[in-house]
């Protein structure tokens, strides 16, 4: 009898221990959706649900609309317009949603639709970061989970079996990159473009070894003190990385141990070394538009390098006065892969040799996928690109 008094105790014990962890855990957070926006300055948006549709408005109307019905949504007198042929379904001033048991296809070509999760929505006059002609944003809504099934597979879902310790990499900062930017914004959380954020392009991209890294990593994130780190990350750091905004974000060597006497783990990228060679006068002229002035002379530029970095910091010359042009707008009006760089004259022509592909900051994706070949795991590849910093599983 006392015996099964202890086992009724230890049963309690073990059930109101459970029930501290449960708490635990939902005082964190449960898997967030997340809002990407994946189409924007537009005027038309082309439709179809592979099964039934409900479309609703900021006024709680709603239709159903049958599988494969083809739809349109456009803005005529200031308002959203959801069209089936030539019959108007739904109107609003602001938004339009469009929910689904399956994936829902959209574009802004007839012929050229991609596949989404279920949740869509329109909006109109949405506030963006540059300049936009056209009143229409459509934004996805979905898991976050299923969110990076897809910017894993497009970020580096080629990867090999052996290199998913890189990928489970790529899934815990993708992760916390998106956590870090969600509900900071009225519309949606971030952009399905690498040019602004992170490459998403809906549920027709999903690559196998990167769905295994993602589910590996379920809800796993990089904490600095406290906080959700902002994790950037790039192709190549050709070397060494550069300094980003925060103290995670901090320029360091990318080979092992951060040792300068040991070949970089990105040396053997496509992207490590490149060349370009452009015309002499030509480089002047972009220079000088850069740097507002609009009429041509011959000028020496000169390059003023991080010694830390080897970053192109910005390019000086002198006129009436002396001119400063960035090195990352340097970058962009010249198509350069990076601001790691030197220039050098050769008769008419400027040769321009660099390292590196993209911004620099964190994460150097060839780094990592070398660091995975040769056995190292995907917490000792983020500890190596982000300094100082975590891991937490959040939900
Ligand atoms: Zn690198």
């Amino acid at each position: 009898m006392r015996y099964l008094f202890l086992v009724f105790l230890m049963i309690v014990e073990i059930f109101c221990c459970r029930r501290v962890e449960i708490r635990v855990n939902t005082s964190q957070t449960e898997e967030p959706e997340i809002r990407v926006a994946v189409l924007w300055d537009i005027d038309t948006v082309y439709i179809v649900g592979d099964s039934s549709l409900i479309a609703s408005n900021t006024l709680q109307k709603t239709r159903r609309i049958k599988p494969n019905a083809f739809l349109t949504a456009v803005v005529k007198a200031d308002s959203i317009i959801l069209l089936l042929a030539h019959e108007r379904l739904l109107t609003d001033k602001q938004e339009i949603i469009l929910q689904s048991s399956g994936n829902i296809k959209i574009g802004r070509y007839v012929n050229k639709l991609t596949s989404y999760y279920s949740k869509i929505s329109i909006k109109k006059d949405v506030v963006h970061r540059f300049f936009v002609r056209k009143p229409l944003t459509v934004v996805n809504i979905l898991p976050l989970e299923k969110y990076l099934y897809g910017v894993v597979s497009c970020e580096l879902g080629t990867a090999q079996e052996n290199e998913i310790e890189a990928l489970k990499a790529q899934a815990v900062i993708a992760r916390s990159y998106a956590v870090a930017l969600l509900k900071k914004k009225k519309d949606f959380d971030l952009y399905g473009s690498f040019q602004y954020d992170q490459e998403y392009q809906g549920a027709e991209r999903e690559y196998r070894t990167a769905k295994l890294a993602v589910d590996a990593t379920c809800g796993e994130v990089l904490r600095y003190a406290q906080e959700i780190a902002f994790t950037q990350y790039h192709a190549c750091c050709g070397g060494k990385t550069t300094n980003g905004r925060y103290p995670y974000l901090r320029s360091i060597i990318d080979s092992p141990k951060h040792s300068k006497t040991q070949t970089p783990f990105c040396a053997g990228s496509p992207y490590y070394n490149w060349k370009v060679k452009l015309d002499y006068r030509a480089f002047l002229d972009t220079v000088l538009f850069l740097a507002g002035i609009g009429y041509k002379f011959y000028f020496i530029p000169e390059l003023i390098v991080d010694k830390k970095t080897g970053r192109v910091n910005y390019l000086k010359f002198t006129a009436d006065k002396e001119y400063k042009v960035s090195g990352e707008a340097l970058r962009k009006v010249l198509n350069l892969r990076s601001t790691f760089f030197s220039i050098k004259k050769i008769k008419d022509s400027l040769e321009i040799t660099g390292k590196g592909w993209g911004h620099g900051i964190g994460l150097c994706q060839h780094g990592a996928l070398a660091m995975a070949r040769r056995g190292y795991s995907y917490r000792e590849i983020l500890r190596h690109y982000y300094y100082n910093t975590k891991l937490a599983k959040i939900y």
